[in-house]
This record gives C-alpha cells, structure tokens and sequence, in this order.
C-alpha cells in the first residue's frame, strides 16, 4: 500500500516536472488559476467569510484591469493603469505582509503578556499576525504572477515585442515600445543622452524618458513597469539585457525588490 502511494507520488512529481519543462506556458497558467481559484474555495468550506469577502473585492477590480490589458487593439493609457494597479497591489500587500510578521515576531517573545495581557489576547494577537502575513503573501503572489503574464501579453498586442522571434512592427525613433506613445516630440539633443532624461508628449506635456544602454527610449513609468513590475529584464524591443541597477533609484526599491524576489521563491516552492 506505502509503496504504491510513494509511487504514484513519485510519478505525479515526475509528470509535472516534464510539462514545467515542456509547456511552461499552459504550466504557469494552470498554476496561476490554482493559485487564484483554489485558496477562497477552501477558505468558504472553513468558514473564512471575511477572507473570501476581500478575494472578490480584489478579484473584481482585477478583472476590469485584465479585460483592459487583453483588449486589441489597446488603447496607450493601459500599461500605466495595469501597472499603477499592480504597484498599488505590491504597496498594500507589502504593508500588510510585514506588520503581520513584526507583530508574529513581537508575540513570539512574548511581549503582550510582559505588557500585562491575558495569554488569551496574546493568542488572538498572533492569530491575526499571521492572517495578515497570509493576506500579504497570497495577495502579492497572485498579482506577481498575473502582471508577468500581462506584460508579455500587452508588449505582444504592442506589436513591438514578441517573446520569440520577430516583433510584427517596425519602431519608429522616439516611440515607446510599451505604450505606443511617442517619448518626444523636441528632438533636442538632450532626449538622446542614455539614462533618464524628459521629453514632451505630443500633447506639450514633459514627461520623464529613460533612454536604455541599447539606444530605445521609453517613457519613465512605462519601463519601471514592463522591469521591476512585470519582471522583465530585457529591452521590450531587441531583448538587450536590462542593467536593473539603474532602476533602484531609492531604498524603497530595493526593499521592494527583496520582497518581490521573496514572493518568487514563495511561488516557486508552492508549486
Ligand atoms: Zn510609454
Ligand atoms: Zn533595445
């Protein structure tokens, strides 16, 4: 009977390292809707209303941003606002993730109870500590792992990238690959320099362009997006590789940095 179950554990674990390997896309979109789906199943089962309650809350506001991402033709605003709500998600999650391990922390040493509480409060305390840590967690994975698919999927639908072989547009000089939008419209010198400079929108707006070492410029919030957001560490138009440094510009994002690196090992070891 043991050897039997070892077996088939073992051959399960065989199978789904082959189709990692083989079909990762399909792969990381069956984990991805695990991910999503499975969680507030089990969460109602076990009575969690008030968890199941905030999974909808955020699953409504995200699927109006993941209808407008897979729309085609898309309008140029969409990668900001994709990227602004998967920003939004990171900051909140990040928050929430880590008053919930300091207080774990705090109740770990027993600090309620040396503040004069009731063991009981300090139990309840600890409870909610890692509620919180959960929340935290499941949240930013999920919004990880849904901007890393939007990313490829609105650079595709951009025209200017194509995650193998050749982009279907041609780029034109001064155009955001991200967006579609023109960075600038001066065509003063100092728009060419590498590194980020400004540049004027059609519309006379002055926005901040980051010019890559491989010569393409984009728009400042484009970028961010498209590396630290969406994860990508290549040049959305010939896949240069992306010098990542240039983008931790303050301590906030490198500590955002760590904790997304966090939320890919936490990914990586769940499934
Ligand atoms: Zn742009
Ligand atoms: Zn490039």
């Amino acid at each position: 009977m043991a050897l039997i179950l070892i077996s088939s554990l073992l051959f399960s674990q065989i199978a789904i390292s082959l189709w990692k390997k083989y079909h990762p896309r399909s792969y990381n979109l069956t984990t991805l809707l695990g991910l999503w789906l499975v969680p507030p199943v089990l969460g109602y089962r076990a009575g969690n209303y008030r968890y199941v309650t905030v999974w909808v809350l955020f699953s409504i506001a995200n699927s109006f941003v993941v209808k407008k991402a897979m729309e085609n033709p898309m309008k140029s605003g969409t990668p900001g606002v994709v990227y602004r709500w998967y920003t939004w998600v990171y900051n909140i999650s990040y928050a929430v993730g880590i008053v919930g391990y300091v207080i774990m922390i705090v109740t770990f040493f027993h600090v309620p109870i040396l503040a004069g509480m009731a063991r009981e409060t300090e139990e309840n305390i600890f409870t909610g500590a890692i509620t919180l840590l959960f929340y935290g967690l499941y949240f930013g994975t999920l919004g990880r792992d849904f901007v890393d698919r939007l990313s490829d999927r609105m650079a595709t639908t951009m025209g200017y990238y194509s995650r193998t072989g050749f982009p279907a547009k041609h780029l034109r000089s001064n155009q955001c690959a991200i967006c579609g939008e023109v960075t600038d419209t001066s065509g003063g010198a100092e728009s060419r320099q590498i590194g980020i400079g400004t540049g004027t929108t059609p519309k006379g707006t002055v926005v901040k362009v980051h010019r890559l070492t491989c010569g393409h410029a984009f728009h400042e919030q484009c970028i961010r997006g498209w590396t630290i957001i969406g994860k990508k560490d290549v040049c959305p138009c010939c896949k240069e590789k992306v010098d990542l440094k240039a983008f931790k510009t303050n301590p906030w994002d490198t500590t955002q940095q760590m904790y997304l690196n966090l939320l890919d090992a936490l990914r990586y070891m769940v499934v």
